[in-house]
């Protein structure tokens, strides 16, 4: 993989020193001549590692610096600053400011390339772990942590904005007896095909994750309810033509029962989580392998659902 390197300077010189030396060691390098072009850079690049100038008109290096530190949460890039400054006090601000790294101008190439090797090996571990922290281990989906943070997010904007968001909550149908049939791995493997073909299958703007066992959940746009409602009516009706093949020629199916409600009509993220559980309970009762929205006014038991 490619490691995409920002290297913000006002001087054309020094710019092109690094980029030359970084590209002729197989870097990729953007570049950029103060702190807002580079922030700019920045927010529509995936920056590996950041090479800044201190001094810079503008923005400077420490300015761009605190702001990479504020935006860059799961800290994914690494920041070099580079100052002709030799005072204390100045390199103390820099590290303050959010930089991993601290390069003393004139730059030695050598050097810097060290230092952007480093950059890289933590960088890609962090990366990493980071991913581990988001991922469930079995089906490769968000787990049940990420997945809620998203959520919030998303509740969060969908509410301030007023956009329509649903989420579905996904339970496989009769899952104790398919281990109990087919052998716990051989339940492993159809939690993981179905996970694959949802996840191939998650509208834009939309995300998936495990919330625990064989229990998933779908957070999707919904400005078109009737799109929201087939897009999960479609996931559903395919989850039912998945062979899994156990070995030796035979092969099992499985269904899935669907509880959906929308975020507008909900108050907070626990009423929209128990509302999606309230549906998915209704599909459960009533026969299994169906979608069930929860009906706006339904607040008390009698609440309407919509049986798709
Ligand atoms: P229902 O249709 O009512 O949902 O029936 P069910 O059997 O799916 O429901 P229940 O919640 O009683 O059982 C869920 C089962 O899912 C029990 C548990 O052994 C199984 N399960 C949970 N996590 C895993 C897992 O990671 N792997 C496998 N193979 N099975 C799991
Ligand atoms: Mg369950
Ligand atoms: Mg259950
Ligand atoms: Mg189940």
């Amino acid at each position: 993989m490619e490691t995409n390197i920002l290297v913000a300077d006002d001087s054309e010189y020094f710019r092109e020193q690094i980029r030359a030396d970084l590209e002729g060691n197989g870097y990729r390098v953007l570049l950029a001549e103060d702190g807002a072009q580079a922030l700019s850079i920045y927010r529509s690049h995936d920056i590996h590692i950041l090479i800044t100038d201190l001094e810079m008109p503008v923005m400077t290096g420490l300015e761009l610096c605190w702001h990479v530190r504020a935006e860059d949460d799961q800290h994914r890039t690494f920041t070099i600053l580079m100052t002709g400054d030799t005072e204390t006090a100045r390199r103390i601000e820099a590290f303050d400011s959010g930089a991993d790294e601290f390069l003393a101008k004139p730059i030695d190439l050598s050097m810097l390339r060290a230092r952007v090797r480093a950059g890289e090996r933590i960088t890609r571990m962090h990366r990493a772990m980071v991913e581990m922290l988001h991922t469930d281990y079995l089906t490769g989906v968000l787990n049940r942590r990420y997945f809620m943070e998203r959520l919030e997010q998303a509740y969060r904007a969908a509410k301030e904005k007023g956009t329509a968001l649903a989420v579905a909550m996904f339970d496989l149908d009769h899952f104790k007896t398919i281990n109990d049939t087919h052998g716990h791995s051989n339940g492993d493997l159809a939690l993981k095909r179905f996970a694959d073909h949802c996840a191939a299958r998650v509208p834009d703007g939309g995300f998936l994750g495990r919330l625990g066992g064989e229990e998933f959940c779908l957070c999707l746009p919904a400005g078109d309810l009737e799109t929201a409602l087939a897009q999960v009516e479609a996931i559903r009706r395919s989850t039912a033509e998945i062979m899994v093949e156990t070995g030796a020629g035979s092969s099992f199916s499985f269904t899935v029962s669907i509880g959906m409600c929308l975020i507008q009509d909900t108050d907070s993220i626990n009423d929209l989580m128990t509302q999606a559980d309230e549906a998915l309970y209704f599909a459960k009762r009533s026969g299994r392998n169906r979608t069930v929205l929860r009906g706006a006014e339904g607040v008390t038991v009698k609440a309407r659902f919509y049986v798709m």
